[in-house]
């Protein structure tokens, strides 16, 4: 048995570990000339020898969610897991075009000029709101809204989370973001009553693991070993251009003329890659893959000198809700919360796009710089050029899960083979702990015989 796993990000490289570990025959085909994907840790250097360690995609994981560190631990890598700290200490929402910190604290709560006293009153009337005990997806900002009142989602809750997910909290599905804030309010009655029971019935255990983890050398560390350790046959610049039935298993064409067999793929590209690779296989399935919008993305990293920074409000990130009309949708001043991927005396400023303003992602480099030069004038009084910079962007590369989506993935598999598994970030999840947990599934199931069947 032979298995092709088309993309080489981290869920094409889980997909290709796991089916490594069961000892089954794979190829692992990357259109690009790296491996990773979105997973990009990149270094800058001055000519004065000043170096900083940047990330493109995703910078820190979340440990709640097992399967990174799982990951790290099979590579021999927990050795060079680092503490990225909490991601709400020093976070700051702009609202109204103010900044002001996220009141996650009880005398920030009570003091913060955010939330009015009647939006206090409301946050605090959780416990006693109507729980919702069905399976039914809905949207974060309905959640948000029944729960916690309307000015808990407009003021902070929406902008986070909306902030973490690149995304509008009233279409994005909170079965795929946050069913952990679902599974409380079936269990509990509603998120704090929630809570209590789940501290009640499992007490935490020091499992010596941060709430976060990111890497000493970039995550890239984790799909850097991974490619290293894969012993089977890895392709890049093999771009994937469609596939074809060929008796029960598939032919894969590569855009460099070659054809590959294979008697089960593990597709692992966005849904509107994969919507282009599989016409011949289901069309009524390609149909719906397009239906799943994926937004532009992009980041940029900034570094300044200390000096060039204003040294008041001391901020770590900053959120900003679209209803701001702002060029940037986030801010994170990395050198603050990793200070150790910096020379002294320099700050590093990453800035993310794409939301807001999904056309930045096209700007000539002169125009993102200038765009983003006018917006940190504007929030942080920031002035000074860059030493130097850096961007990310993927066009199309953000998935947005909306309300109903883990149904319609559900009736896109049953139009596809058996043989045949999707997995990766616009199905069952975003997080890098997603994707892995996904590939590896899709690797586990392939590897059983009735998938073949
Ligand atoms: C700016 C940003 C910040 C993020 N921050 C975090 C974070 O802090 N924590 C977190 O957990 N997650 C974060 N995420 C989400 C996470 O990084 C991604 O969801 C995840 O890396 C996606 O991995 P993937 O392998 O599924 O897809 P990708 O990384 O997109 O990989 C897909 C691969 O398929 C290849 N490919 C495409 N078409 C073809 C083809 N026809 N043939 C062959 N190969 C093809 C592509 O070149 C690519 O390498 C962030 C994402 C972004 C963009």
């Amino acid at each position: 048995m032979k298995i092709a796993v088309i993309g080489g990000g981290i869920t094409g490289l889980s997909a290709a570990w796991e089916l490594q570990k069961r000892g089954i025959e794979y190829t692992l085909l990357e259109a690009s000339d790296r491996w990773g994907g979105k997973v990009i840790s990149s270094k800058l250097e001055l000519k004065n020898g000043a170096h900083f360690l940047v990330e493109g995609g995703p910078d820190t994981l979340i440990t709640r969610k097992p399967e990174a560190w799982d990951l790290a631990a099979e590579l021999g890598l927990l050795d060079q897991v680092t503490d990225p700290g909490s991601e709400t200490s020093g976070t700051y929402v702009l609202d109204q075009g103010s900044l002001h910190p996220i009141p996650v604290s009880p005398s920030r709560f009570f003091s913060t000029p955010l939330l009015t006293l009647r939006g206090k009153l409301r946050m605090l009337a959780e416990p006693f709101q109507p729980a919702r005990r069905d399976d039914e997806d809905e949207s974060l900002a309905n959640f948000v809204r029944r729960r916690l009142g309307q000015e808990a989602l407009d003021k902070f809750i929406g902008p986070v989370l909306g902030g973490i997910y690149n995304t509008d909290p009233e279409t994005q599905s909170i079965m795929v973001s946050s069913p952990i804030m679902r599974e409380m309010e079936k269990d509990g009655g509603g998120l704090f009553m929630g809570a209590l029971l789940r501290a009640f019935r499992a007490p935490k255990k020091k499992t010596g693991r941060p709430r976060f983890v990111s890497f000493k050398n970039g995550l890239q560390t984790l799909t850097d070993e991974l490619s290293r350790q894969l012993t089977g046959d890895l392709r890049l610049n093999s771009r994937v251009e469609k596939i074809t039935r060929a008796g029960s298993g598939f032919n894969i064409f590569i855009t460099d003329g070659t054809t590959i067999h294979a008697d089960g793929i593990i597709l692992t590209t966005l849904a509107n890659q994969t919507s282009g690779m599989i016409q011949e296989i289901s069309p009524a399935a390609v149909q719906k893959l397009e239906a799943i919008r994926h937004q532009n993305i992009g980041t940029l990293s900034l570094v300044y000198l200390d000096s060039d920074i204003p040294s008041e409000p001391v901020i770590s990130g900053l959120m900003i809700p679209r209803r701001e009309k702002r060029m940037i949708d986030a801010v994170t001043f990395t050198t603050r919360k990793m200070p150790e991927r910096s020379t002294a005396g320099y700050s590093v400023v990453r800035i993310f796009i794409g939301g807001g303003a999904p056309e930045m992602v096209d700007f000539s480099a002169p125009q993102l710089i200038e765009a983003v030069q006018k917006e940190l004038a504007g929030l942080f009084g920031i002035t000074a050029v860059p030493q130097t910079w850096t961007s990310f962007r993927w066009q199309n590369g953000f998935p947005q899960a909306e309300v109903g989506h883990l149904k319609r993935v559900d009736e896109i598999e049953k139009l596809l083979p058996r043989s045949l598994a999707l997995a990766g970030s616009s199905f069952r999840g975003i997080a890098v702990p997603d994707c892995i947990r996904q590939g590896r599934e899709a690797a586990a199931k392939l590897s059983e015989t009735d998938a073949f069947g």
